[in-house]
């Protein structure tokens, strides 16, 4: 749902996205919100109740392009993701919970925002894609959509590369690198050259872990933390070994 149609329908008929569409595995439609205003002169938006700069769409064509979408689906489940500066914070966890989704719609917002009316008749939810304000929501929901349509099953050809990749887990994503061997003087790091699957993986966890402790400290922490519990986990394992060793030696 957005006032500018041709922007988000030329950037999702793009590159991976586009290719799922034609393929059939995902599909979209792009509600034009003005379509649906009751107003003369077209209007989707006025002034703000209580004053203060900017303009706030109105709840009737919002609220009437909802009704319709939800009608076409013919009661067939919806999530309404509103995308707002004001919403939750957009992350991978979030992408996955979305991606088991039947139908999403998104509610791309302008000018300082949608009558809260709207929002709450609709059960709407606010998504943010961080903190900062962008001029509309068309760009957000793009954002959101192509991080949770690229984890639905069939739209990656090489489904393995999801799971290694940054915010998978608490570690950020290795450097990678492709040919030449050599360029501009710089070498790929050896390791990678050796064929050596088990010294591949060590160098990759461990460029993750140094990129990770000194860009994203905060996640690095939870890294810590996640060690200390499968090392908790396997000593309780062990110990419940050989116990049950005990046990059994009891009973003969
Ligand atoms: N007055 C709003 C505020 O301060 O929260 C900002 C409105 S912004 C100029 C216009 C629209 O852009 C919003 O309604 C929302 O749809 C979208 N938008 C801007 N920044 C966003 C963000 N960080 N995440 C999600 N949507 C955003």
């Amino acid at each position: 749902m957005t006032l500018f149609p041709q922007m988000v329908s030329d950037a999702f008929m793009t590159s991976i996205t586009g290719r799922a569409v034609r393929n059939g595995i995902v599909g979209f439609s792009v509600y034009d919100i003005r379509d649906y205003t009751e107003d003369r002169n077209n209007r989707v938006d006025d002034y703000p109740f209580g004053g203060g700069a900017g303009l706030v769409m109105q709840a009737q064509p919002v609220y009437d392009c909802f009704r319709d979408i939800r009608s076409k689906l013919s009661g067939r489940p919806l999530r309404l993701v509103f995308m707002s500066p004001g919403g939750r914070v957009f992350n991978q966890k979030i992408a996955h919970e979305l991606s088991e989704e039947e139908n999403l719609v998104f509610l791309c917002g302008h000018y300082e925002g949608v009558d809260e009316r709207a929002l709450e008749e609709m059960g709407a939810e606010k998504l943010s894609i961080g903190d900062y304000v962008l001029t509309g929501g068309e760009l957000p929901a793009l954002v959101v959509a192509d991080a949770v349509i690229r984890l639905v099953p069939g739209v990656l050809h090489n489904g393995e590369s999801v799971l290694d990749e940054s915010f998978e887990s608490p570690l950020l994503e290795y450097p990678q690198y492709t040919r030449p061997e050599t360029w501009m003087g710089r070498r790929v790091p050896p390791e990678l050259l050796t064929g050596n699957h088990s010294r591949v993986a060590e160098y990759r966890r461990k460029k993750s872990e140094e990129l990770t402790k000194e860009i994203r400290p905060d996640l690095y922490e939870l890294y810590e933390k996640s060690l200390e519990k499968t090392d908790r986990r396997k000593e309780l394992q062990k110990s419940i070994k050989k116990l049950s060793g005990k046990i059994m030696r009891y009973l003969k």
